[in-house]
């Protein structure tokens, strides 16, 4: 099994402790090679992203500790940058300007009018009782239509590019699935997913899967179902915990492998020594 980590949250943005914290903990669990990703700061402040003030402190940091550790653990700055629509995402000076070893893509927010500010945006991956208010205000209660802006944002971000691997690609279903009408099924739905895939497979990009409610929830993203669907697209894929505390940073990743390796996967996506490598899963 794979002992590294690329999606993580430390307190530059919603993560609970330092990033040193995080680093003790992959050693201490004989990691070889762990990943900073905070949520990238937005045009406007919110409870969950780091400032762009914080930025130069963040990279700062990541670097000295990967000094301090070197020859113990392999230590990467990423970011999971947010694509709120074309004039926001990964893509813009901002972002590929910034010296990092890789990006994740994540959708978290769908704006829903202009300017944009939070108030402006439905948040996909908050409480389900906000999530369900934004569905009936902004979508006339029909989930098929947040789907649908959902999957047409992912897939306008994989398309915009400056990204290399996709952040839990399905989220939506975290909470879509507890709104009325919602199927994992459904040909209106699996027909927007499996676009999404087939796009993510023909711009190269890989997809994480997403460990964070694995034991919390018993869910993954993308959902178990989709798996083959993955495979057969030959995405190439990593294991992330997405973890916001240090001692969730090694959570679900032996049951994930158990179900990639049923799953008939052979390998997952590791940086070693800077470059992206398949590696056997054993
Ligand atoms: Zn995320
Ligand atoms: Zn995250």
């Amino acid at each position: 099994m794979q002992l590294s980590n690329y999606h993580s949250h430390c307190n530059f943005c919603d993560g609970r402790s330092f990033p040193e914290d995080f680093v003790k903990f992959a050693i201490q669990h004989q990691f070889r090679a762990y990943g900073f990703s905070s949520h990238s700061p937005l045009p406007f402040e919110t409870f969950w992203n780091m400032s762009k003030e914080d930025m130069n402190e963040y990279l700062e940091e990541i670097d000295r500790l990967r000094k301090k550790y070197a020859g113990q653990l392999e230590i990467y700055t990423g970011l999971e940058i947010d694509y709120l629509d074309k004039t926001y995402n990964a893509s813009i000076d901002y972002f590929t300007s910034l010296p990092l070893d890789y990006r994740i893509g994540s959708i978290h927010f769908l704006p829903i009018a202009y300017p944009l500010a939070e108030e402006n945006m439905m948040c996909i991956d908050g409480a389900f009782s906000d999530f369900a208010r934004g569905v009936d205000q902004y979508y006339e209660g029909d989930i098929r239509k947040l789907v649908k802006h959902y999957y047409d944002s992912s897939c306008a971000m994989v398309e915009a590019g400056g990204i290399d691997i996709v952040g839990h690609l399905d989220k939506i279903y975290m909470n879509g699935q507890r709104y009325t009408g919602f199927s994992l099924d459904a040909d209106w739905y699996t027909k927007e997913l499996f676009a999404y895939l087939d796009l993510i497979a023909e711009k190269g990009l890989m997809a994480e899967i997403n460990t964070k409610n694995l034991k919390k929830k018993g869910e993954i993203y993308p959902h178990e179902k989709f798996l083959e669907a993955i495979r057969e697209r030959h995405i190439p894929i990593m294991v992330n915990s997405d973890s916001h505390y240090p001692d969730l940073v090694n959570d679900g990743r032996e049951e994930a492998f158990e179900l990639l390796k049923a799953k008939g996967f052979r390998a997952t996506c590791e940086l070693v020594n800077g470059k992206w490598e398949e590696m056997a899963i054993e």
